[in-house]
């Protein structure tokens, strides 16, 4: 197999005969004015299941250990607990009783790997990493990303639990078999992705997202959590965000990166966040039916979140305390 540093020495070949992109030039960053490294080291996830996440990423940072591994351990908290219903083992599954699985990563280089339609492995978000360390490619699919997975050490497991194949099985008994998009609002198909940003002790950032995505969903369908730019983005340069909720209305703005562009065009996270959520209310005529909440972090470890509906909130582990934060939302109804 093509490891990615072989793939990279191959172009520099290529880079040499005048053939490479010019983007594998090594990029000079601007020094950013008025960097609060205070803050560092900080970790901001989704939901309360973000504490617990928080604190063992916040555990690898403070060891000493690299930002993108600090992510990685965060959100495997909630994909092994098969008590979380909305990551890993233990989550939703799609409309023909299949979990499947949607993860990304992406660290301070700016590299990035993703996975999406992997069913039967615990664990995506070390899955999506090593597609970003091991292979030339950004994300793989389905069967293909399993095959992967299992060809690098993962175990098959069954994620569907007992506990979820009845509520399953009872959802089918009253449920009219027909794509509906707003099957999130349902009360048993909770929406909980983990979406996670940190910044280590050198200001160095990284993200990670997972999911088992909407509940009893169309088998096949994918949401944003796994795109690049939609669920999850870091530019080292800049900052980072993740998103959760009705993914669909993440993908039509690329919202995460809509986020951290409007950071690095001088918004502070909590404004940047705002105006993504702003964004998806102008483009989107029924965005009062979904749910769709943003967090961020900046270069300096200031964070910010905001939602289209209340009842989200988030976890910041800064200063030595890890807080649970309900958001403020743009409809208050
Ligand atoms: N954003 C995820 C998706 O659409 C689900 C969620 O966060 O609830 O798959």
């Amino acid at each position: 197999m093509l490891d990615r540093r072989k793939f990279i020495e191959r172009v520099a070949m290529l880079g040499a005969a005048g053939l490479a992109p010019s983007v594998l030039k090594p990029a000079v960053l601007p020094s950013l004015p008025g960097l609060n490294k205070k803050n560092y080291p900080a970790v901001i996830s989704t939901w309360s299941h973000g504490i617990p996440s928080n604190v063992a990423a916040m555990e690898v940072l403070l060891s000493g250990g690299n930002v993108v591994d600090a992510v990685e351990q965060g959100v495997r908290v909630p994909e092994g607990d098969p008590e979380n219903h909305s990551v890993g083992l233990g989550g939703f599954p799609d409309r023909d009783g299949k979990v499947t699985l949607d993860a990304s990563i992406m660290g301070p280089d700016g590299d990035a790997g993703g996975v999406c339609f992997l069913e039967d492995i615990v664990h995506p978000i070390s899955v999506a990493k090593l597609v970003m360390q091991k292979t030339p490619h950004v994300l793989l699919a389905g069967s293909g990303a399993l095959q992967f997975a299992l060809e690098n050490g993962f175990k098959k497991q069954n994620l569907l639990t007992p506990e979820v194949k009845k509520m399953w099985e009872k959802w089918l008994k009253n449920t009219q078999y027909k794509p509906e998009i707003n099957w999130e609002n349902h009360p048993e198909t909770f929406h909980d992705t983990i979406g996670m940003i940190a910044i280590d002790k050198n200001g160095d950032m990284a993200g990670a997202c997972t999911t088992s995505g909407l509940g009893y969903k169309m088998r096949g369908r994918v949401g944003d959590s796994p795109i690049i730019g939609a669920g999850m983005y870091v530019d080292n340069e800049v900052g980072g965000a993740a998103a959760t909720g009705m993914g669909e209305l993440v993908m039509k703005t690329l919202g995460s990166f809509l986020v951290v562009e409007l950071m690095r065009h001088g918004k502070t996270p909590q404004q940047a966040c705002e105006e993504a959520i702003a964004r998806i209310v102008k483009k989107i005529p029924d965005s009062n039916k979904f749910q769709v909440g943003f967090i961020a972090m900046d270069k300096s470890g200031n964070t910010g979140a905001y939602s289209l509906q209340k009842g989200f909130n988030y976890a910041v582990y800064q200063h030595r305390k890890n807080k649970l934060i309900d958001s403020k939302s743009y409809y208050n109804s």
